[in-house]
């Protein structure tokens, strides 16, 4: 037990004690991660609607645990946030998307967009537009094929992303909003945020066919956007049903199982022809 204050203890439960000690575990192993390059990138195509063709891909990073196996983001993100960790991991992510991009152009496939989850601390930050200067300066990746997504949060620093999306869009970068729709107060920023597109979330795709509210909210959301100047891509999309109410809602382009799952670089490579055939 620990004091506090006068007469009042804080009881550390096993449990407690056992999470703490488990996430200094997890923080140690992520270190060794980055040092030792555990992770790669998986890509998930995203599709035109009208014609089918690939548009671009979305990189999404695994760990290659040496003991555990493939882990996914959903447990090392938070943590990799708290500590500032993720800084590193998203320069990683972002110089091996365009690097990767840039590669595929070369060896001829049709160009396309690579786009790059960044956290949304990442956004606040004065360095972000110079980073990604210097990055597709490295790799030679035009600006117009690196998409960089966004994802609204509480603790978002409004005042300062204002000014960083301002200058990635001036780069000629591609920004878009993730998980639109989830995020709090997410009208206001739309005006303010310099975007190109919005990205609605898996969370009204899923039940689009069953849930009057969602196929409403999700009829709303495209048409708000194309009036707004913005293209829509629905996430998650599972069935040939979500894609036909997406069709007939004039959605711009579709990302989800129905097409593909985030496959490794060399597979996406190898069957790009059958994932945009579907
Ligand atoms: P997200 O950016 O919203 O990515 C979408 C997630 O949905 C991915 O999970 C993807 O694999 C999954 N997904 C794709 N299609 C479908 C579908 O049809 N149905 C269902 N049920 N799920 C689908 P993943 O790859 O596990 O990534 C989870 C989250 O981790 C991402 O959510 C993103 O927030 C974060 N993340 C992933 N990679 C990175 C990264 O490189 N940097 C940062 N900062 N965050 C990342
Ligand atoms: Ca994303
Ligand atoms: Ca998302
Ligand atoms: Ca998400």
């Amino acid at each position: 037990a620990k004091q506090r204050g006068k007469n009042q203890y804080v009881i550390y439960s096993d449990d407690m004690q056992t999470k703490s000690h488990e996430k200094i575990k997890m923080e140690t192993s992520l270190r060794r991660a980055i040092d030792n390059n555990e992770f790669v990138l998986y890509y998930q195509p995203q599709i035109d609607i009208k014609s089918g063709d690939i548009k671009g891909a979305e990189a999404l990073i695994r760990w290659m645990h040496p003991e555990r196996g493939l882990v996914s983001p959903y447990e090392f993100i938070p943590l990799a946030e708290e500590t500032g960790l993720i800084i590193q991991m998203d320069q990683w992510v972002l110089r091996t998307a365009c690097m990767q991009n840039k590669s595929w152009q070369e060896k001829g496939l049709p160009p396309m967009r690579v786009a790059v989850n960044l956290s949304s601390q990442q956004f606040s930050k004065e360095y972000l537009a110079e980073t990604v200067k210097a990055i597709l300066e490295e790799t030679g990746l035009e600006p117009k094929f690196l998409e960089l997504e966004i994802t609204e949060t509480m603790t978002m620093d409004v005042e300062h992303t204002i000014p960083t999306l301002r200058q990635l869009h001036s780069l000629g970068v591609q920004i878009s909003i993730d998980d639109f729709g989830t995020g709090y107060s997410s009208l206001n920023y739309l005006k303010k945020f310099s975007i190109d597109r919005l990205k609605i979330d898996q969370s009204f795709v899923r039940d689009i066919m069953t849930n009057s509210h969602d196929s409403d909210i999700v009829g709303t959301i495209i048409a708000m956007a194309h009036n707004l100047g913005l293209e829509v891509i629905a996430e998650g999309v599972e069935e040939k049903d979500q894609l036909r109410f997406l069709q007939y809602q004039k959605c711009n382009e579709v990302q989800g199982y129905y097409f593909s799952e985030p496959i490794p670089a060399e597979k996406f490579e190898l069957h790009f022809q059958e994932l945009q055939e579907k």
